[in-house]
């Protein structure tokens, strides 16, 4: 049984799903909890999963604590009736924590894709640093993007013959949709993408960013949308309205800036294919990018995903309005800065995540052997 709940989760697990599905060993069972709504079903329709459970735990403005209650209270009759082997989970959510605590409440056995991401900083990311440490203390099979995530778990005190590390499912979520060259539903976006215009792609929506920090992001957007006249700016804003009150009121009347709601995954793929540069504080997109050969400038100040940042193209900048305005302006007006980040690395998988993923699930469970541990190539 796989569990999520949000638009990143149904993104990195949706690969996995489709292996499950066509595993000879397995049988599938689908839950969302809807702690995001249309984000989620969007990403759900790309991929043709039809949940077969929906928690529906949705509601405006819930607290963290409201999350988890109504997972662990709406999952746990589901447990009950599916009695699921195995309960699958993703990353660090708070979907995702919860799920595998009503798993083990239930002596069901967890298993952990995208476990082992480290950022030492227990407050940063908020919550996810603690969820993810809560996780691996309960999860049975830990399934680990890269040997680094591995090491972060050995660290911890984690049997290694627990851990797999299977590359990062979110490159075979990047691999089977950008070759499709998805249209874009709004019209402004397929003429930019005409245009040939250079794109500054922005996307934020950091819980510890809230607030203040976010208000520099859109001052910085807004100055360098007035300093690069001929750059166009990309924003698919989060559906968060703390979000929206923090950045969009700096951006109205600027004709080089286009706000769009999320877009689908197919077209934010293919938006990050034509970017010059990205600047994000997403988890996600920083593992995306490097595959694609662009330089990505990361707005937080620590990462969980250190090994974009080794290979180069991924640079930590923090969320000062100054340090922002100052590294894009390097990128966007210095040829060899940019070339020496605009290298396509692929230091997160090679595309076959999810069947390493399905193979140990399946072993885990009785059946064949685990699959060989991913070993990481720089492919420049
Ligand atoms: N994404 C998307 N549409 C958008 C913005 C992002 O489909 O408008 C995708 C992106 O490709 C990545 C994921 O959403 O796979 C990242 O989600 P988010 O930044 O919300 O979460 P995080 O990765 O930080 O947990």
């Amino acid at each position: 049984m796989t569990v999520y709940g949000t638009r990143p989760e149904a993104i990195k697990v949706a690969p996995v799903i489709k292996a499950l599905e066509e595993s000879d060993s397995l049988d599938s069972v689908t839950v969302v909890t809807g702690q995001h709504r249309e984000m989620l079903d969007q990403v759900n329709e790309l991929f043709g999963i039809e949940p077969d459970h929906d928690l529906d735990i949705f509601q405006h403005g819930a607290s963290l604590s409201t999350i988890v209650a109504r997972v662990l209270e709406r999952l746990d009759p589901v447990l009950e009736s599916e009695k699921p082997a195995a309960v699958v989970v993703q990353g660090d959510t708070s979907t995702s924590t919860a799920a595998a605590l009503a798993a083990f409440h239930r002596g069901i056995p967890v298993v952990h894709v995208e476990a082992g991401l480290r950022s030492g900083n227990i407050n940063s990311p908020f919550p996810e640093e603690a969820n993810r440490k809560i996780t691996s203390q309960i999860a049975a099979l830990h399934l680990a993007p890269t040997s680094t995530s591995k090491e972060n778990l050995v660290r911890e005190g984690v049997a290694a013959d627990d851990i797999v590390v299977t590359g990062n499912t979110v490159i075979d979520a990047l691999l089977m949709t950008v070759e499709k060259k998805a249209p874009f539903t709004d019209t402004n976006l397929e003429d930019l993408a005409d245009s040939g215009c250079r794109i500054l792609l922005v996307t934020t929506h950091r819980r510890e960013n809230w607030g203040g920090a976010m208000e520099g992001v859109g001052r910085a957007l807004a100055r360098l949308a007035r300093t690069f006249p001929d750059v166009e700016i990309v924003l698919p804003a989060h559906r968060n309205p703390v979000v929206r009150r923090a950045v969009l009121p700096h951006l109205d009347g600027l004709s080089n800036v286009t706000v769009t709601e999320p877009l689908a995954y197919g077209e934010f793929t293919r938006m990050l294919s034509l970017a010059t540069v990205v600047l994000t504080d997403s988890g996600g997109v920083q593992e995306e990018a490097p595959s694609l050969g662009k330089p990505v400038l990361v707005m937080r100040e620590n990462t969980e995903r250190p090994e974009a940042v080794d290979a180069g193209t991924v640079k930590l900048i923090g969320t000062d309005e100054e340090r922002i305005v100052d590294e894009v302006t390097t990128l966007l007006s210095d040829a060899a800065a940019y070339e020496a980040m605009a290298q396509a690395v692929n230091p997160y998988g090679d595309g076959r995540s999810a069947a390493r993923s399905e193979t140990s699930i399946g072993h885990l469970l009785g059946s064949g052997e685990r699959a060989e541990d991913w070993e990481m190539e720089f492919a420049r």
